[in-house]
């Protein structure tokens, strides 16, 4: 066990505005930063950018991108695959610097157990915030995957069930979207009942539920039931921004899906490509005026779908966003201090600060300068111990 000075570093500690010197020490047992007491060494970090970890709050770690190993939304394959898939999974986002996750889409649950592993120190990962199935109607999106329920009774049992189980967070599909043919990101699934049913059990328990929502009329539907955060919202309005605002509603964007497909085009169904053309010039702008309008923001990548991958694409939505408008400041908020208020891991996670998780990542330029600094050579520490 080791206690560290780093020293002389510029530091964004995800609560100042711009990166800082200031020395900060990391006890590796505890895996915290703590206060600058007796060390063992002291390194020099001279020159060097340092923020907190990355916290991704879109993931589907049991997907593999180029669908060789698994694919998203199908169980046609056995549970060991998937498990095997999502370790590995896990281990390409520590090198891309996220050392925190909300997975939100899990084909047999794997990321519980991984959850509660990681919890008790028995697998050394990204923290993981899980939400097992989602709830989806019948037929709806990523039906292969998730909970198929119908009325109000459905949607309320099945929160219940996944809240039995230990998760973290409630998913739920209010509207089609881009990575299953026969419907649109504007078709309207979950109704406002269902999800408020499922949202309501989630807060009772005190944990947080999401909605899959493109189309503004599905958006609204989500809102008005009290999620906590809309994923991917990808066709807003002023009155729709008008609600996030008044609700203190997350924006989770996951700009890289649509991106991903539309590089890689000429592998893809047409369904998929023609979909994501047709929504990606809307979604950089929702996001963009949403942003600017003052919605909470916090990084997703959905990560899985085609070719989104778990090595390099948080730092790349990172850039997407910024081309979206939503500025570098913004940007690293985002990623870390409000990503953990949107996960309820604030209290540990985060921000850079004595006694909370030593999750942190090393940089040779500053990203609010730059922000594609974040996908070049990097030093990243989860819990003190660094990541080769
Ligand atoms: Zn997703």
């Amino acid at each position: 066990m080791t206690k560290t000075l780093y020293k002389n570093a510029k530091v964004f500690t995800g609560k100042n505005e711009e990166f800082e010197t200031l020395d900060f020490v990391v006890d590796d047992k505890k895996g915290n930063f703590v206060e600058d007491e007796k060390v063992d060494q002291t390194v020099d970090l001279a020159g060097k950018y340092v923020m907190p970890g990355m916290i991704n709050a879109h993931t589907h770690i049991v997907a593999d991108p180029y669908g060789r190993v698994t694919s998203l939304g199908s169980t046609a394959t056995k549970s060991p695959a998937y498990t095997f898939v999502a370790l590995s999974n896990l281990q390409k986002l520590l090198t891309d610097g996220v050392t925190y996750i909300r997975d939100v889409g899990s084909v047999f649950e794997v990321d519980i157990e991984l959850a509660t592993l990681e919890r008790q120190g028995d697998l050394f990962s990204p923290g993981i915030v899980a939400s097992g199935y989602p709830l989806t109607m019948t037929g709806g999106h990523f039906s292969e995957g998730s909970y198929e329920v119908d009325g109000v009774d459905e949607a309320r049992k099945y929160a219940r069930l996944l809240l039995k189980k230990g998760v973290g967070n409630v998913k739920l599909m209010a509207t089609g979207g881009v990575s299953f043919d026969g419907e649109t990101p504007h078709d309207i699934q979950l109704t406002e009942a269902e999800l408020r049913a499922a949202v309501e059990q989630a807060h009772h328990k005190g944990r947080t539920a999401n909605a899959h929502a493109q189309g503004t009329e599905g958006i609204q539907n989500a809102l008005r039931a009290g999620v906590d955060s809309i994923e991917h919202a990808v066709y807003l309005d002023d009155e729709t921004i008008d609600m996030f605002l008044q609700r203190g509603t997350y924006i989770v964007p996951t700009l890289t899906a649509p991106w991903a497909m539309i590089q890689e085009a000429d592998q893809l169904p047409g369904f998929m490509v023609q979909k994501s053309l047709e929504l990606s010039e809307a979604h950089s702008q929702s996001i963009g005026k949403a942003a600017q309008a003052g919605v909470p923001i916090a990084m997703g990548t959905d990560s899985g779908t085609a070719f989104n991958n778990f090595d390099q694409n948080s730092s790349i939505e990172l850039e997407l966003m910024v081309n979206a408008g939503v500025t570098n400041l913004q940007v690293l908020q985002a990623a870390t201090i409000n990503a953990a208020k949107l996960l309820q891991i604030d209290q540990k996670a985060g921000t850079i600060e004595v006694g909370k998780l030593a999750d942190f990542i090393v940089l040779d330029e500053d990203p609010l300068k730059d922000i594609k600094v974040m996908q070049k050579e990097k030093t990243v520490f989860k819990k003190g111990i660094e990541i080769k």
